[in-house]
């Protein structure tokens, strides 16, 4: 992703505190509430420039989508679109993944997305795939029972090895897409980086991961 530096975007995110979460720490346990209770949690990671995020809070009015991105200048780009699109269930976090169990209680979070997430093909860099082991550890404590872990990528390697991950972490993997763009899932909501491989001829793969 190209990353132009954007001296004024810090202040255009603390003008929509509504939106962007600037002490996620604060909502822990209460992420549902701040919207409707009871409704479904769904938490995008490396939401990016938040195509993806803001096309399914169209679609699924219903749910509650929080999508995290580490980079300021990026995110941003996520908030115009959510505020162009004038929906109230999307919320932002500026901050690193990693820390998800300071922001989201034990079963708070239904589902999680991991779309065309860095892929780190190098070994020496396995342990910073986000479905690394660790990370899987992490997820499990704040997803409810049964919580999904959607994730797509153009990267087979990354996929791959997300399969035997979940599969050794004894996740139940199913609806494995092996080119998804020709199998005619419906309802499918392009990423930038979706439009971007897939307009080059790349296959996206995709696959949904259950925790036991
Ligand atoms: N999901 C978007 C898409 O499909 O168009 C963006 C994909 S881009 C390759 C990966 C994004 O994840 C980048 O914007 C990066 O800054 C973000 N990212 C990587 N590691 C992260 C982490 N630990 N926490 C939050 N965001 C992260």
């Amino acid at each position: 992703m190209r990353l132009r530096h954007k001296p004024w975007a810090k202040d255009k995110l603390q003008q929509h505190p509504d939106i962007v979460i600037d002490d996620p720490a604060s909502n822990i346990g209460k992420w549902k509430a701040s919207f409707r209770e009871g409704a479904p949690l769904h938490v995008e990671i490396g939401t990016g420039k938040g195509q993806f995020v803001t096309g399914m809070a169209v679609r699924h009015p219903d749910t509650l989508f929080v999508g995290i991105e580490l980079m300021q200048s990026v995110i941003v780009s996520a908030l115009d679109k959510v505020l162009e699109a004038d929906v109230q269930n999307v919320r932002l976090i500026n901050q690193n993944a990693r820390d998800l169990p300071a922001y989201f209680a034990e079963n708070e979070i239904d589902r999680i997305y991991l779309n065309f997430s860095d892929p780190w093909p190098k070994n020496r860099h396995e342990k910073r795939r986000l479905t690394y082991n660790d990370f899987l550890q992490m997820y499990e404590k704040v997803m409810a029972p049964k919580g999904e872990i959607h994730l797509k990528t153009d990267n087979r390697g990354l996929f791959e090895y997300s399969l035997d991950s979940y599969k050794e972490y004894g996740m139940e993997v199913r609806n494995i897409s092996w080119d998804l763009h020709n199998e005619g899932m419906t309802g499918n909501v392009m990423t930038e980086y979706e439009e971007k491989f897939s307009s080059k001829g790349h296959p996206i793969y995709r696959c949904e991961a259950t925790f036991q």
